[in-house]
This record gives structure tokens, sequence and C-alpha cells, in this order.
């Protein structure tokens, strides 16, 4: 019987766990450990209710066009439960000088594809406007060294396009700043496309052109569950088997013997065949650390930004004052606080009662770990504050939530997909261990989903155990 132990219970570890059960039931014959630090399952992904609202702590949803997640909750039946978000009501605003501005129509992530929203859209300058026009003859750029997201959008459009919106976007998902992250981690297709079109409008433009054709039915940005992302761990923890689940118990060493790896988790030690550490690159750092310390340095070397996350709920008589929208980003030239605020009550609608209007703030950036330290009136005081002078917010939330994300979203900065080379060369020279988690190919929920999966088939094929056949339930 080979024996697999995974290191973290989050979303990869979890996804991980349902590979090996499939493969378990399919007649391998494995048997697998999962444990997890935390007295629950699922990391990052938290569901709350409050006052007859569904909050997330964490992530609310995931992107559509990573088929991943979705893909894994058709297969553990939840497939009728999955839900779009709102997008007949998608709108976001940008804070600019103090005033929400919508986005204009027709900006795919940051690219303009409509010229008349655009050229009569506030949210640029006349200077940022010319810029995109002289954009569409931007000539194809061979691949060359990595760069920031920054320096890259800058190239294309000026500086005001990254402040106003490369930034937030990508803070909005990364927590993260343009000028540190890696076009070729984060964006990739932007780098491609560039080295094709050499203008992001064109190239985006020949991109909808191309869907528009193939006549593919709109999809809706965000995907989610009906009762939250906590649904897809109770079903996930439903499905692998309950011996293998071992909650409240830190692994504090791994340590390769015997062409397997040694254990020791709470009081014990026990020994594997193989190894699946599914947990945020840094902490996997530390805990590599006697296997290998350029392994251990390499994953130490991958940036995490801490976040704050704060649930407001309101009364009917504010939901009527707020605008319509998903919701808004702010620029870090704002000097906020604040760098997100979601409207739950019209991203997903029957995530609140028609008479509640549910809020989600974000706090990030420099400035993140010292708040994350503040209790919690002092973060409620900061968020009522900026809510009021951004959106004239003054009444008394209902009810509000605040959860804190210490060093749980990873940074790709310049060089992450070198470093993963290396980091990979350093792996397959420790038999038996696969990484998962978001520290490497996305941060995304679909991502870890995937990387999950990919632990389970690199470790199994090592093992000789790995058919990509179907399996029996
Ligand atoms: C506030 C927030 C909002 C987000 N929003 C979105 C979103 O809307 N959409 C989206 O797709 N993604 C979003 N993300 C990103 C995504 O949710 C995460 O990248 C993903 O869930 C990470 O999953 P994971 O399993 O890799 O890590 P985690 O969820 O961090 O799980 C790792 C687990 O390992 C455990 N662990 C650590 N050390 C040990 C140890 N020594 N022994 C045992 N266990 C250990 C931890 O307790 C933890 O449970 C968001 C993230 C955050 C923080």
């Amino acid at each position: 019987m080979a024996r697999i132990a995974i290191i973290g219970g989050g979303i990869s570890g979890l996804s991980a766990a349902f590979a090996l059960e499939e493969k378990r039931l399919s007649g391998a014959a494995i048997e697998y450990v999962l444990y997890e630090s935390a007295p629950r399952l699922g990391g990052v992904l938290v569901t709350d209710r409050v006052d007859g609202c569904l909050v997330e702590a964490g992530p609310d949803s995931f992107i559509t066009e990573k088929p991943w997640a979705a893909d894994l909750c058709r297969k553990i039946g939840l497939g009728d439960q999955l839900i779009g978000s709102n997008d007949a009501d998608r709108k976001t605003y940008i804070l600019i000088h103090k005033r929400l501005v919508e986005m204009p129509d027709g900006l795919m992530f940051m690219v303009p594809t409509k010229i008349l929203p655009t050229v009569f859209s506030p949210l640029f300058s006349l200077r940022t406007k010319i810029r995109m026009a002289q954009e569409w003859f931007h000539p194809p750029r061979k691949a060359s060294a990595d760069e920031t997201v920054a320096e890259m959008v800058k190239r294309h459009y000026g500086a005001e396009m990254v402040d106003r919106l490369a930034d937030p976007l990508l803070s909005g998902i990364y927590g993260g700043e343009a000028s540190q992250l890696s076009v070729r981690a984060v964006l990739p297709r932007f780098a491609e496309m560039e080295a094709k079109h050499g203008s992001l409008g064109r190239a985006m433009l020949a991109a909808r052109s191309k869907m528009m054709a193939a006549k593919a039915p709109a999809r809706p940005l965000f995907t989610s569950l009906r009762d939250g992302m906590q649904q897809l761990v109770d079903a996930l923890v439903a499905r692998v088997d309950a011996r293998s689940l071992r909650t409240s118990v830190t692994a504090q060493s791994v340590i390769p013997q015997n062409g397997g790896w040694t254990v020791s988790a709470g009081y014990q030690s026990d020994h594997f065949d193989a190894l699946i550490i599914a947990m945020p690159a840094r902490a996997a750092s530390a805990l590599l650390q006697q296997a290998d310390q350029n392994l251990a340095a390499e994953l130490g070397g991958i940036a995490y930004s801490s976040s704050v996350t704060v649930a407001l709920v309101y009364d009917e008589a504010v939901r009527r004052s707020l605008p319509p929208g998903f919701g808004f980003l702010v620029p870090r030239s704002e000097e906020r606080r604040l760098m997100a605020a979601t409207f739950v009550h019209n991203k997903f609608p029957h995530r609140a009662p028609e008479n509640r209007a549910l809020i989600r703030c974000f706090l990030g950036g420099p400035e993140v770990e010292q708040t994350m330290a503040y209790d919690d009136d002092r973060i409620l005081g900061i968020v009522r504050e900026e809510l009021q002078q951004i959106l004239g917010l003054g009444a008394e939330p209902l009810f509000f939530r605040i959860y804190r994300w210490r060093a749980s979203m990873a940074q790709y900065g310049v060089g992450h997909l070198e470093r993963l080379l290396r980091i990979e060369a350093l792996r397959q020279k420790l038999p038996g261990l696969a990484l998962a988690g978001n520290g490497f190919n996305g941060i995304g929920v679909p991502d870890c989903v995937r990387s999950g999966a990919e632990a389970v088939a690199k470790v199994l094929s090592g093992m000789g155990l790995w058919s990509a056949a179907a399996p029996r339930s």
C-alpha cells in the first residue's frame, strides 16, 4: 500500500485529497493522510451567515474563464449549485480625486476596445486618450526579459493607466502592486498579445471577434456557489475518507528518509512514500529547511501579502442610497486604506435579503500589517470613515464581521517563472515530493484546484501508479 501525506487543508490540499480518493476508489493501492493545523478545513475559503446575508470571508467567487474549480464542483455533485455573477448590473467605479467614476464600457481588463465610451469617459485625461489611440499602432515586440505589469502598461498607455486601472485591478486580485508583479507570471496573455500583435487593443479586439464568430454563449465573468464557497469545502470533505483527515495537527518537520518522507506532526512521526505540500510557499519554505536549503530559499523568495476583509450589513434605506453596480476600486494615489469594496447585494443578489445592503471591503497595501494589529473597533472606524468620505455613507451598520488574512496572497515578482523552473529542478531531486498551492502557477481558486490535482498526478506517476483512467465512482 503506497502512503501519501498532504500538508495543508486549504482548497489546494483538499483538491489533492479528492484526486487521491478518486484513485483509491478506482482500485489504486493507496492511502493518504491530510494534516491541517487549523481546527477546520478550507483555508481561506470561509462562508458565514450574518442577519440573513451570506458573507464570504475570503474568496467570494472564481473567474469563469478558468474551468478547474467549476469542473470539480460538477464532479462532486455541485453542478446545480453553480451560480453566475449578476453581470446585467456589472458596473465598477474607480475613485478619482475623491469621486467615483464609472469604468467605461468595452474595457477588457484594462484594455479599451470600444472607442466612444472611452473617448467620453472622465476616467482618463486627454493625454491618456491620445496614448490609447497611438497604442493601436504599437509594433510587435519580441519576447524579451520579464518586466513588471506597470512597466508594460506604461509603455502602451502611460503612467495614468497604471495608477487608475492596472494597479487598482491588480490590488483587487493579488493585493499587490503593478510595480512589483511580473507581467509574464500575472498577465501571460498580455505578453503573448504584445509579441504577436504589438497593440493590446487590436489583440483584444481580435480575440473578441473570434469569440463572437464562434458564437460562444456569453458567460458570467464570475462563478460561485449558491450557499457560498464553503459549500465546495463541505462537499470535498464529505467525499474524502474521513479517517484520512487530521485537523488541529501542525506539521513541524518533513525529512526525506528511505526513499520516502518522515513527517512529524503533532506529537507523532509517520513515514510516507510521497509528500504533497499544499500550503503558502513561505510556510512550505520553513518546513523544507532541513530537507533542502536551496529549495527552501527559493520558496522563501516568493513574497506574500496580507489583507483584511470587512463585511458590513446595512438596512434598506442604505441599499436604496448606494450606487448601482458591483462596487469600486481605489487607486493608490488616493491614499486610502480601502483598496476595494464590493456591493454584494448587486453582484450576487440572493446573498442579501431585499431589505439589506451587504458591502464587503478590502484593506491592503503597505500599511496592512499595521492595520491587522488593530482591534476590531479601530478597523471598523477606519472603514466607516472611508465609506463616509467615498459614498457619503454615515449610517451605522446593523452587523459587521472582520477577517484578517496574514501572508495569504502570493505576489509573483519579476523573474517568478524562472524561479519556478529552479524550484522544479530542485523538487525533482527529492523523490516523492510535489508542491501545490497559490505560490506557483496562479493564485485563484481554479488554479489552486488544478495545482492539487497536478500534484497528485506527479507523485502517483513517480510511484508508477498514475493513469488518467476514469475512476469507478
Ligand atoms: C481575502 C481573499 C480574497 C480572495 N478572493 C478570491 C476570489 O474572489 N477568487 C479567487 O479565485 N481567489 C481568491 N483568493 C485567492 C484564493 O482564495 C487562494 O489563493 C486559495 O484559496 C489558496 O488556497 P490554498 O489551499 O493554496 O491555501 P490556504 O487556503 O492558505 O490553505 C493552506 C492551509 O495550510 C494550512 N497549514 C499551513 N501550515 C501548516 C502546517 N505546518 N501544518 C498543517 N497545515 C498547515 C493552513 O492552516 C491552511 O489551512 C482570495 C484570497 C484571499 C485571502
